[in-house]
């Protein structure tokens, strides 16, 4: 069972990296201005590429790597903007349930040819609405955005993988008293009653430094700095 747990980590893993290589390619791309269908096609087409030869996604995702379906978000019109969802499959039958279902989300900027570490000299760092931490760079593993589904019981046992309690969401918690199940991130301390939370519609932030103070440095990308 924690064998398992460790390979949905992998898979979880292995589709944000995928999500978000496919994302910055279709955003190049996108800059040359493409239409709609043409970006769909590509986002589909680098997404399959990234997970070809992925064995944890054949091996544990429902459907394989067509199990994985891949959405754009048209309301974006700055940002490319996708989701991935699945279905990751237990080995053998626990508790008679079907699997964990999971979302995985990646949203970037339309590319505009120009490096965001020359503006203004000014230090930026990478940060999301929910967690406690900011990062160096928008590449940290640790900056995970995906999402995963929990019963409402186990809330008080779990923790994130910085080894923190999970805490109700002040913008969800009224809304849905009596929710079997929750939803929470990785690195996050929030659960939430409803998929649609606003704090849950994660994104990384580009933010100035001097406006995260309150925030402690990400110990992964965070490191090696001083
Ligand atoms: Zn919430
Ligand atoms: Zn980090």
């Amino acid at each position: 069972m924690i064998l398992f747990l460790f390979r949905v980590i992998q898979v979880e893993r292995d589709i944000q990296v995928a999500l978000y290589q496919t994302g910055r390619k279709v955003a190049v791309q996108q800059s040359l201005g493409y239409g709609e269908v043409a970006e769909f096609a590509l986002a589909q087409y680098y997404f399959q590429q990234e997970i070809k030869e992925n064995e944890y996604i054949q091996d544990y995702v429902k459907g394989q790597n067509l199990g994985i379906v891949l959405l754009c978000d048209r309301e974006e019109t700055e940002y490319i903007h996708l989701k991935a969802s699945y279905t990751v499959e237990f080995p053998i039958s626990l508790f008679s349930w079907d699997g964990l279902s999971m979302t995985a989300q990646c949203k970037q900027h339309y590319w505009n040819g120009r490096k965001i570490s020359e503006e203004e000299g000014e230090e930026y760092v990478y940060i999301t609405p929910e967690g406690e931490v900011y990062h160096l760079t928008d590449q940290c593993s640790y900056l995970d955005l995906s999402i995963y589904r929990t019963e409402i019981e186990e809330i008080s046992v779990l923790r994130n993988l910085y080894g923190q309690k999970y805490y109700s969401c002040e913008r969800c918690a009224d809304k849905n008293e009596n929710a079997e199940f929750v939803y929470v991130t990785y690195y996050g301390t929030a659960y939430h009653t409803s998929l649609d939370c606003s704090a849950l519609k994660r994104t990384v932030q580009k933010v100035l430094k001097s406006e995260v103070s309150d925030r402690r440095i990400c110990s992964k990308c965070g490191k090696n700095a001083h």
